[in-house]
C-alpha cells in the first residue's frame, strides 16, 4: 500500500512541515528532545498492530512471543540503567505513570503532599484541576521566596499537620537538584510513601551526572521522552519488588488496557542508547550548556529563578526587562527559538500571561550545540527581549535578523537529514 504522503497528502504535508520546523528552529522547550533515527524507526513499526494485555510470558492474547522480547529488553535495560530491581515500562505517559502509583498506594480521599504547580510542580502532583487534585486531599508545598528552593521546613510542617499517605518530590520547572534524603526523612517521620517523579532529569540520573532518587524513594516515576531522549511515554521504577507487584496490577488492569508495544520497543532502543558512554558525554553537555545559557542571560540583565541551574532547566524571570512570558514566548518563536511561558514562584501574573519563560538544553545539545552555541543562543534571546522591551509595537527588524542567524546555526547542526 501507499506511503503516508501518497495515501494521505494532508496529514503527510503536516508531518513534513513539522519536520522542517524541527530542523529549522532551536528547540528550547525543557521537556523536549530529538530522538535518534533508531528510536523513531522502532516507534513506527508493525508492533503498533499488536494487542499484548498483561506482562511478558503472561499475556491475555496469542502471538506475543516477539513483542515479549521487546518488553523484556526494555525492562532489563531500564533496571540496568537505573540500578533498580523493578521496572514497569508500560505507562503510556508520565501522567499515566503517576496515576498508576496513586491507584496502587492510595484510595480516593487520602491525603497526598506534592509541590504546587505555581512553584514548579506538575498537574499530577495534586493540582486542583487534575484528577490528583480532585480525587485526593491534595496538600501542596512551595519554594522559598528568597531563593526559589524547596522549603523543607514547610514540607515537614505540612507533613506533620496533614499526615499524608504519599509524598511526591519532583517537578516540571524546578532548576535545582532535589534533596531526596531530606524528603525520605520527612516521609519516614510520618509513615508516608515517597514517590519521586524524575521525569525531567531522568536522563541526567541515567548518566550519573545527577543524584539518583532510587536509594531514597519507594517508587520513582518518569517520562521517557525528556532528558532520557526516548519516545513519548512513561515508566515506573522501584527497589521494592512487593510494591512492584502492586504497581504492575495498577498499570494493567488497573488503569490501562493494551500496552503500546511499538513505543515499548522504542523505549528499549532509547535505554540501550543511554547505556552507552556517549550518553554520559551528552548528559554532561546538557548540564554545561544550560549553565552557559543561564550565565549569558544573567549577563544581559535577566534574572534566573534560584539564581542558576543544576540541571537542564533555566527558569527565566523576565521582570527586570518589564516583560511577561506570553509576549516573550511569541517574540522568541518569531525569531526561531521555541520555548514556553512559565509562571515563576509567587508570580503576580495570571497563568496565561506569567512573568517567566522556561528554557532547556536537552534538544539543542542533541543536535550538537556546545557551550559556544549556547552562548550565542543566550545572546540572541537577550537581543530579542531587549528589542521587545524597547519597542513592543514592532520588534520585527530584530526578530527577523535573529531568525536568519538561527537558520544558519541550525544548518550547521542538521537533524534528520534525508528523512
Ligand atoms: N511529571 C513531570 C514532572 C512532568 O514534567 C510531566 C510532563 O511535563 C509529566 C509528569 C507528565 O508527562 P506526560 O506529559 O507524558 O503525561
Amino acid at each position: 500500500s501507499a506511503g503516508l504522503s501518497e495515501a494521505d497528502p494532508d496529514v503527510g504535508a503536516a508531518v513534513g512541515r513539522e519536520l522542517v520546523r524541527q530542523q529549522d528552529q532551536i528547540e528550547l522547550i525543557a521537556s523536549e528532545n530529538i530522538v535518534s533515527r533508531a528510536v523513531l524507526e522502532a516507534a513506527g513499526t508493525v508492533l503498533t498492530n499488536k494487542y499484548a494485555e498483561g506482562y511478558p510470558g503472561r499475556r491475555y492474547y496469542g502471538g506475543c512471543e516477539f513483542v515479549d522480547e521487546a518488553e523484556v529488553l526494555a525492562i532489563a535495560r531500564a533496571k540496568e540503567l537505573f540500578g533498580c530491581q523493578f521496572a514497569n515500562v508500560q505507562p503510556h505517559s508520565g501522567a499515566q505513570a503517576n496515576g498508576a502509583v496513586m491507584l496502587a498506594l492510595c484510595k480516593p480521599g487520602d491525603t497526598i503532599l506534592g509541590m504546587s504547580l505555581a512553584a514548579g510542580g506538575h498537574l499530577t502532583h495534586g493540582a486542583a484541576p487534575a484528577q490528583s487534585g480532585k480525587w485526593f486531599n491534595a496538600v501542596q508545598y512551595g519554594v522559598r521566596l528568597q531563593d526559589g528552593r524547596i522549603d523543607f521546613d514547610e514540607v515537614a510542617k505540612l507533613a506533620k499537620e496533614n499526615q499524608p499517605k504519599l509524598i511526591i518530590a519532583g517537578g516540571s520547572a524546578y532548576p535545582r537538584e532535589i534533596d531526596f534524603k531530606a524528603f525520605r526523612a520527612i516521609a519516614d517521620s510520618v509513615g508516608a510513601y515517597l514517590m519521586v517523579d524524575m521525569a525531567h532529569f531522568a536522563g541526567l540520573v541515567a548518566a550519573k551526572v545527577h543524584p539518583s532518587p532510587l536509594p531514597y524513594a519507594d517508587i520513582v516515576t518518569t517520562t521517557t521522552h525528556k532528558t532520557l531522549r526516548g519516545p513519548r511515554g512513561g515508566m515506573i521504577l522501584s527497589n521494592d519488588e512487593a510494591l512492584g507487584k502492586k504497581i504492575n496490577s495498577a498499570v494493567f488492569p488497573g488503569l490501562q488496557g493494551g500496552p503500546l508495544m511499538h513505543i515499548i520497543a522504542a523505549k528499549a532502543v532509547a535505554f540501550g542508547e543511554a547505556l552507552r558512554p556517549s550518553f554520559v558525554t551528552y548528559a554532561e553537555r546538557v548540564k554545561e550548556n544550560a549553565h552557559v545559557l543561564g550565565e549569558t542571560l544573567m549577563k544581559h540583565g535577566l534574572d534566573l529563578v534560584s539564581g542558576g541551574t543544576d540541571t537542564h532547566v533555566v527558569l527565566v524571570d523576565l521582570r527586570p526587562k518589564g516583560l511577561t512570558g506570553n509576549i516573550a514566548e511569541t517574540a522568541l518563536e518569531r525569531a526561531g527559538m521555541t520555548c514556553n511561558k512559565n509562571g515563576i514562584p509567587f508570580d503576580p501574573e495570571k497563568p496565561m500571561v506569567t512573568s517567566g519563560v522556561r528554557l532547556g538544553s536537552p534538544a539543542a545539545t542533541t543536535r550538537g550545540f556546545g557551550a559556544a552555541e549556547f552562548e550565542q543562543v543566550g545572546e540572541m534571546i537577550a537581543e530579542v527581549l531587549d528589542g521587545l522591551a524597547a519597542n513592543r509595537e514592532d520588534n520585527s527588524a530584530v526578530e527577523g535578523a535573529v531568525r536568519e542567524r538561527v537558520r544558519e546555526l541550525c544548518a550547521r547542526f542538521p537533524i534528520y537529514q534525508g528523512l
